[in-house]
């Protein structure tokens, strides 16, 4: 583990006695909850309302809005850091919080002043306050990650120039916090006869503004105490203030991909390390064959295998947080790296939970299956692997595979 400052160990400790006295104990006796198809109710208030007086809800934030601003070169590491912390607990929750880091990063770059002072005041002072950030659309995402940079994968939710402002139509889906979010960063086309890195805006567009609808809550697989949501836009007037990048809005917002990738590495990480430490107690309680199940050499192998996974992931993404944080040359392909490492690592820590819990692992009252479900989600958030992999060798080979459309 690298070297951590005083008060990195604070907040790591806080968060842990948070995961241990709160989180954990809540999702353990309400495992019904996760499934209550009533998205308002399913997590309860006060575990917010706990996060926020930890000061966990609001990082990121310039602390002149009140908000709790980091050690900025080591920013996205305590991001990292924390993300672990609390999707040990619940992975979902994890996510709730972590997309307000992330939006408000963007925010404080993009924003004019006007805006960030009204919107980090009200995310400061409503702990139910929450973040969203909008690209994928129902006709998919990937071609916005590698990205296809042509005119015909613009993005089909499209704003307009009117008088004052824009008009925007389109449908947004998948979308982190979307159901419940309190503002969210739009992503649209404004100019169809470009590409994408040169076409398209983004948006600061509050819930309640005319022609904004939640279309549906999103029933998911794992993170379901985060509620993924689709939003739409019905002419929907955004005006020029509100416009957070013209034109170029996919390149501005690295500042949110980058550390966005990191932290997704990290809760990752988290459901793993939540998966070996409740593997280790039950492979040392549990007898079988007249000895507990540690004794037995196929299952120390396979806590071995668990272990290794986990130290190969938390070194990748403590070099490429640092990467990220010193906005090092290699940090976009670091951070890729590890996010589809950890993806496919804690994939296999968390069948190996599931097996080596035998029937148990398989029954939701048990726990286990759900580390199981929620690292699966991992495969797909912030794109695909096989998309993560394709932008890990855009980076490594630039002149050759960097280039996916058009003539040769
Ligand atoms: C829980 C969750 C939370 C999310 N949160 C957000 C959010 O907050 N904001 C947001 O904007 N989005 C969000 N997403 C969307 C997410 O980023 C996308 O689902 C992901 O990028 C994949 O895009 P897609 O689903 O459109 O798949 P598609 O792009 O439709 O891809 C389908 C399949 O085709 C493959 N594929 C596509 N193009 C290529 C290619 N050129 N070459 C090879 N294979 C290809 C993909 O790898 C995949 O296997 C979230 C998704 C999930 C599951």
């Amino acid at each position: 583990m690298a070297q951590l400052s005083d008060e990195q160990r604070m907040m790591r400790q806080s968060c842990r006695d948070f995961v241990d006295d709160v989180v954990l104990p809540f999702v353990k006796q309400n495992w019904k909850q996760e499934w209550s198809m009533e998205p308002e109710g399913r997590l309860p208030a006060s575990i917010l309302d706990s996060a926020d007086k930890i000061g966990i809800r609001t990082l990121g934030v310039p602390e002149e809005f009140g908000g709790v601003e980091l050690e900025k070169g080591t920013e996205v590491a305590t991001f990292a850091m924390i993300s672990e912390e609390i999707a040990r607990g619940d992975s979902g929750l994890a996510d709730k919080l972590v997309q307000n880091w992330k939006v408000s990063v963007l925010l404080r770059q993009l924003a004019p002043r006007p805006l960030q002072e009204k919107w980090f005041k009200r995310l400061v002072d409503d702990p139910q306050f929450l973040l969203a950030h909008c690209l994928t659309e129902p006709r998919g995402a990937s071609d916005r990650w590698l990205p296809y940079n042509v005119p015909e994968a613009a993005m089909q939710t499209k704003a307009v120039k009117t008088d004052g402002g824009w008009i925007v139509n389109g449908r947004k889906q998948f979308i982190s916090n979307g159901y419940d979010a309190g503002l969210y960063v739009v992503y649209a086309n404004t100019n169809p006869k470009v590409g994408m890195q040169q076409g398209t805006s983004s948006f600061l567009v509050p819930r309640d503004t005319k022609g904004f609808s939640v279309a549906r809550c999103n029933e998911t697989l794992g993170c379901r105490y985060m509620n993924n949501g689709e939003v739409a836009f019905e002419d929907m007037f955004v005006p020029d203030d509100h416009v957070l990048a013209e034109g170029d809005a996919l390149g501005k917002a690295g500042v949110y991909f980058r550390p966005g990738k990191i932290i997704q590495a990290a809760k990752n990480l988290g459901v793993g390390v939540r998966a070996f430490e409740a593997t280790s107690e039950y492979v040392q309680n549990y007898v079988q064959g007249g000895r507990i199940l540690i004794k037995h050499q196929a299952v120390a192998l396979r806590l071995a295998d668990m272990a290794v996974r986990i130290e190969a992931v938390r070194s990748l993404l403590e070099r490429a947080s640092a990467a990220v944080d010193a906005d090092a040359p290699d940090a976009e392909v670091l951070c890729n790296m590890a996010k589809v490492f950890a993806s496919e690592e804690m994939m296999k820590v968390t069948q190996h939970a599931v097996e080596l819990h035998g029937g148990n692992g398989m029954m939701l009252d048990f726990g286990i299956e759900k580390l199981f479900r929620d690292a699966a989600i991992f495969l797909h958030m912030d794109a695909t692997v096989d998309i993560s992999k394709m932008k890990i060798v855009k980076n490594l080979f630039p002149q050759t595979a960097g280039k996916y459309a058009g003539p040769e």
